[in-house]
């Protein structure tokens, strides 16, 4: 398999710039009203390999808000806590088949037939990490985020209070988990750590780093340190394979062969195991909601380092 070479990671980022910068297609989110405010040029593309290298092309420093990529750690932080059986039995692990934010995929198996990486089993983990009240469950949230990028990060108060006024949609998805008792905390205030955690705000690199954490088994390759388990991974792993990019996760999946997570706010990140995490920026989105020049760029990267863990030659 041999180790990936820098020349080669740098001409497969800059190729992968070069080709997709000036693309215009697509549009930012609106349904979050702050989302729409922000500049679409944004672009920057991030690998980071689990021996620690760090290459980057475009703007890796304006920042967006997480929002769905943030399910991949808070997932991750509850199989620490919990273990597998716990999140396969309280939240389930089951691709749904239908839109992130969708009350019938809650309502069809009594709110079974769910994922953490959609909004429902999402909100159902903010509701069961640790933590005895909404502040600590908050900060333990935070912390394995920060840990993850490497980085204290912060949260964008306009995004967070933009869809905190006008979320009652996960609000009610969150209700109709507590009807069927599978929530596992107040279910207002499980909505608005939720709505908090969208609104982390990250640049390209972060989402990087975070990736490249996931391929390095849960050791940041940045900082050395360890994040989560090896096992709490493995477990991550194959729910962002069958349900990281919405309506497209099946589409993703077959031309990358990586799992992967997108989120509204235009970030996309993806790992390949064992050997580097990679992501990019960009906000205007396709009709399944992921970013068009992020798919683009990334796919393009992997096509080129062979990195596809399903090409055996
Ligand atoms: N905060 C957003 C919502 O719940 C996240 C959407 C996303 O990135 O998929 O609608």
């Amino acid at each position: 398999t041999g180790s990936l070479s820098d020349a080669d990671i740098e001409a497969a980022l800059t190729e992968a710039y070069n080709k997709f910068k000036d693309l215009k297609e697509g549009k930012n989110a609106d349904y979050i009203k702050e989302l729409a405010n922000v500049d679409p040029n944004i672009f920057g593309i991030v690998l980071i390999t689990t021996d620690g290298r760090v290459f980057t092309k475009g703007d890796i420093t304006s920042m967006v808000s997480i929002q769905s990529v943030s399910k991949v750690f808070t997932m991750a932080k509850v199989l620490e806590e919990q273990g597998h059986q716990a999140v396969m039995d309280k939240i389930g692990v089951d691709a749904t088949g239908m839109r992130f934010n969708s009350i019938v995929a809650v309502e069809l198996q009594r709110g079974k037939e769910i994922n953490p990486l959609v909004n429902p089993g999402a909100i159902a983990a903010s509701s069961l990490i640790g933590g005895a009240d909404s502040a600590a469950k908050w900060k333990n949230i935070m912390d394995i985020h920060n840990q993850f990028a490497g980085r204290q990060l912060s949260v964008n108060w306009p995004v967070y209070v933009s869809e905190a006024g006008d979320n009652l949609r996960n609000q009610a998805i969150a209700h109709l988990l507590k009807a069927y008792n599978r929530m596992y905390f107040d279910p207002v205030q499980a909505t608005d750590i939720y709505t908090k955690q969208c609104a982390i705000n990250v640049n390209a690199k972060d989402l990087a780093t975070m990736a490249a954490t996931l391929a390095n088994g849960g050791v940041n390759p940045v900082t050395k340190k360890k994040v989560v388990s090896p096992e709490t991974v493995m477990y991550t792993l194959p729910v962002m394979a069958t349900a990281g990019l919405y309506d497209d996760s099946g589409i993703w999946l077959y031309n990358s062969g990586l799992p992967a997570k997108s989120g509204v706010g235009g970030g996309l990140l993806a790992v390949c195991p064992g050997k580097f995490g990679i992501a990019a920026v960009s906000p205007p989105l396709d009709a399944a909601g992921n970013s068009v020049k992020s798919q683009k760029a990334i796919n393009y990267v992997v096509e080129k380092l062979k990195a596809d863990p399903y090409l055996v030659q």
